[in-house]
């Protein structure tokens, strides 16, 4: 008999001498910290989170779990469920480090590194000054969290065979900004509140009823953008285009993309050609704080166009249906079958050797040794090692590696 079936109505204080609770429900996959904590302390009667809390004998005062949880409260947590301090972490903000974001501390999350390492529809060097006016001050930022608003996916909520599972998810719920449809479902999420383990009250809910409201399908284009973001949540890296890259380049880029719709048209020159096509097959025009606001500061409906507008851009690089200069386009689009020649057995000719210098096969190999580096991570470590032969102390090294840097190199897979 176990210790949960002993006590028809347990406390989490029960354990005498045994730190483990005697109820604990495992997390649900995507579920946040204190959703899994709040299901927890449902389970038991007259106490409530904060008592789970308070009896870890650690202090967990001021500070947002979600976000980020301190360690001794992540051992704590471990060595009274079955969970690992592992698993419990990813279920915080902090587990999308250093992927996601660089770290949860705003002290940590530089905007112009993390928004514009890649460059997709502009060139690299457009609008340089412009960028400048949507960065945030230093040590206020951090990529892809706004203000604390819960959604879920009304369908996902029905689907559902008790109330007890009823969860908050991290996806849908705090910092991933990126998503806002069901990738099951392809309908929008909608805001509500959230009682772990019980209900939901929907924002938009019809008149006179507590059922929600019928479900909004989303565009496409938002669909496959919000499909790859959940890929690349669960598995670390997503498929594009020019082939397989980290979950890390992937959220990057994303967010280039949508500092890139965001340029006002008159910063871009030629490309305001582009840039306003893509604006109009949205249908929509673009908001005009998007100039001088980080899209994280916008308001939901202002983020929910900009998006849509990354969307649609990125959809079209990979289709060839607009011109993008940035140097990371070739992420997006196709690769191309480029088979090697195989050469030809050297004859004697008469004919005049056509002027060619041999640096033209050199240049060219280089280029795409570069093009493939940036997508491939055993290809950007070949190149680094092939490199490196050249360089003599340290500082050489450092020189090569910042080189790559600006190349678009990655030199941190895996
Ligand atoms: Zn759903």
């Amino acid at each position: 008999m176990t210790s949960a079936d002993a006590s028809p109505a347990p406390t989490a204080f029960d354990h005498s001498g045994h730190p483990r609770w005697p109820l604990h429900p495992q997390p649900l996959p995507g579920e946040t910290l204190m959703s899994w904590l709040a299901r927890t302390s449902r389970l038991y009667s007259l106490i409530g989170t904060a008592d789970l809390l308070d009896g870890l004998g650690v202090d967990t005062s001021g500070v947002d779990l979600d976000r980020y949880t301190p360690e001794p409260v992540l051992s704590a947590l471990a060595q009274r469920s079955t969970c690992t301090a592992e698993r419990l972490r990813e279920m915080t903000l902090a587990g999308g480090t250093p992927w996601l974001l660089d770290s949860t501390d705003p002290g940590g999350c530089d905007f112009d590194t993390y928004v514009h390492q890649f460059s997709v529809l502009l060139p690299a060097g457009l609008a340089r000054s412009d960028r400048r006016r949507r960065a945030p001050p230093a040590g206020t930022w951090l990529p892809w969290v706004s203000k604390l608003d819960t959604r879920a996916c009304p369908l996902c909520i029905d689907d559902l065979d008790t109330d007890a599972d009823i969860a908050v998810m991290m996806a849908h719920q705090y910092p991933m900004l990126t998503m806002t449809s069901c990738t099951k479902h392809l309908c929008r999420l909608e805001f509500c509140a959230v009682i772990p383990g019980r209900l939901v009250f929907w924002d938009r809910t019809p008149p006179g009823s507590d059922e929600h409201a019928p479900p909004i399908p989303v565009p496409a284009v938002v669909a496959e953008i919000d499909r790859r973001t959940a890929v690349a949540l669960t598995c670390g890296s997503v498929e594009l285009g020019g082939g397989r890259v980290h979950a890390g380049v992937w959220f990057r880029l994303l967010r280039t993309v949508v500092d890139e719709v965001s340029t006002p048209l008159v910063r871009t020159g030629w490309w305001a050609k582009p840039l306003s096509a893509i604006w109009k097959s949205t249908g929509h025009s673009r908001p005009l704080r998007t100039s001088w606001v980080p899209f994280e500061q916008l308001r939901c409906d202002e983020q929910a166009k900009v998006l849509f507008a990354a969307a649609t851009a990125i959809n079209a690089v990979e289709n060839d249906e607009i011109a993008a200069s940035g140097a990371d386009a070739c992420l997006l689009r196709p690769r191309r079958y480029e088979p090697v020649d195989p050469g030809a057995a050297p004859t004697r000719s008469r004919s005049p050797v056509p002027a060619r210098s041999a640096w033209d096969g050199v240049i060219a190999a280089i280029d795409a040794a570069v093009a493939a580096a940036r997508v491939d991570s055993d290809a950007a470590r070949s190149l680094f090692g092939f490199a490196r032969t050249g360089c003599r102390t340290e500082d050489d090294v450092d020189e090569l590696a910042y080189a790559f840097v600006e190349l678009g190199i990655r030199l941190d897979w895996d």
